[in-house]
């Protein structure tokens, strides 16, 4: 790459992007980030890992989220009705805090915007637009990208020349990887997320995002300062016969499935119920000539776990550093760590859907009838949750031990058959 960067256009107002601005900016590059605004709807990604809580200091806003937030001190999972599982992040913690928060995103992605303002972003409030510039490149992963006139003239003279480097941080828009064409990776589940924000829902732990097991899919329930936010996310075809809209089938699934109609029968819907589909999906380059891809751009695995947030953080505070080093090899090196990361995750999500992350849990409360049980039980009961809290993902030990747990670990359960707390 020819030269240091000196100016980057971000485009979007997210965590990745906002995240990436201000760490930019603080450290004097010229950052102009777009911002198309939202819809007045609750926004998806309210509840967070322990791992988030060191960029946020970084950031100097932990106090200001704490302020609107609700302390999140760990995760509650409930198997079928009557079995509770419970990770505390205070006892799992190593270096990471032993605890998190679930936040308002509107106001979570507002405190962001804000830093990057008094970093000394220029922000601009309009919908950025991309062209692919003609080469004789055919891989679109080796071809340029610039912004249009249109779009550079809306900066006021702020990008009288075009910026050294493009990121883009549109979350699922992923305008870079449409634009060229870039080759992506689907997960293996077809979900559907409906999302909702309710009163009157019961919490068992406070603080805890809580995770519950249905007849069909899963359900989230995430306390919030005045509300719950709750989501259920199923294979598609079970809603078909719920109704045609969103509202109607969130509200059928509510009352008919018995794990939710104990947690959501009663409630109060206070918002319309948002639907997503298709969000597991990774581009395979996040990296090219003068432009890179941060945050659900790059790559979403998935809701549960509540990765989404930490991993566009994190790769914005990775994405930053290689900038500010300003070399290819900085950047190759993002992108091969920001993939690893984002496999990892990939990994840890599995055993969720297979059922073998509940056995994992199971067996941390079993007696152990042997020696080897006795001396590996209490190490992997601190050390596995850690994968899940963000702390240890893509650590090689941690993300090792877990796949030998998996693979030779279980045999030890009463009941060996752990498939059956798969995810239908
Ligand atoms: C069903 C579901 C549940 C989830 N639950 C959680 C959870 O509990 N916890 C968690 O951590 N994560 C969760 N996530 C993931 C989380 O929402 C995302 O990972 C996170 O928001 C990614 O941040 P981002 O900055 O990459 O993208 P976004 O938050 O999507 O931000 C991108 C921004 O760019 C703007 N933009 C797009 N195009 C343009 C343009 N051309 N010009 C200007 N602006 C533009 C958009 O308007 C948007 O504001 C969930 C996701 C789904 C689908």
């Amino acid at each position: 790459m020819a030269g240091r960067i000196q100016s980057v256009a971000v485009i979007g107002d997210g965590p990745a992007g906002s995240t990436l601005a201000a760490l930019l900016a603080k450290r004097g590059i010229r950052v102009g980030l777009f911002s198309r605004g939202r819809p007045k709807l609750p926004l998806i990604g309210e509840s967070t890992v322990p791992a988030l809580i060191p960029i946020l200091r970084e950031l100097g806003v932990e106090d200001e989220v704490a302020s609107y937030s609700v302390f999140k001190p760990g995760a509650t999972f409930t198997v079928h009705p009557g079995e509770r599982l419970v990770i505390d992040f205070d006892e799992v913690r190593g270096r990471a805090p032993g605890y998190a928060y679930n936040v308002l995103r509107d106001r979570f992605d507002a405190t962001l915007l804000d830093v990057c303002a008094k970093n000394g972003t220029q922000i601009f409030e309009t919908t950025a637009r991309l062209k692919r510039v003609p080469g004789n490149d055919v891989r679109g992963e080796g071809s340029r990208v610039r912004l249009t006139r249109a779009t550079l003239a809306e900066t006021d003279g702020f990008f009288a020349t075009p910026p050294d480097f493009i990121v883009d941080a549109s979350g699922r828009s992923r305008m870079i990887p449409r634009i060229l064409g870039l080759p992506e990776r689907t997960g293996n589940r077809r979900d559907t997320a409906l999302f909702a924000h309710c009163r009157g829902v019961p919490i068992d732990n406070e603080g805890h995002v809580h995770t519950d097991r249905l007849e069909r899919g899963w359900s989230w329930r995430i306390p919030l300062v005045d509300r719950v936010s709750i989501g259920v996310v199923i294979d598609p075809t079970a809603l078909q016969a719920l109704g045609d809209h969103a509202d109607e089938q969130f509200d059928a699934i509510c009352q008919s499935d018995p794990q939710l109609a104990k947690t959501a029968g009663c409630a109060e819907r206070i918002t319309p119920v948002l639907k997503f589909t298709n969000y597991q999906l990774t581009v395979r380059r996040g990296i090219g000539p003068g432009w890179a891809l941060v945050g659900d751009c790059l790559g979403f695995i998935d809701p549960v776990f509540s990765s989404g947030v930490f991993l566009a953080m994190d790769g914005a505070k990775r994405l930053a550093e290689a900038l500010l080093e300003g070399s290819s090899s900085a950047l190759e090196r993002y992108d091969r760590r920001q993939r690893r990361h984002i496999e990892a995750w990939h990994q840890a999500v599995g055993y969720f859907y297979d059922g073998r992350f509940f056995a994992m849990l199971r067996l941390r409360n079993q007696p152990h009838d042997n020696w080897i049980g006795r001396l590996v039980s209490p190490h992997a009961a601190t050390h596995l949750p850690r994968v899940f809290t963000g702390e240890s993902t893509a650590r090689f030990y941690e993300r090792n031990l877990l796949a030998a747990m998996m693979k030779y670990g279980l045999g030890s359960l009463e009941d060996p058959n752990w498939a059956r707390w798969q995810i239908a």
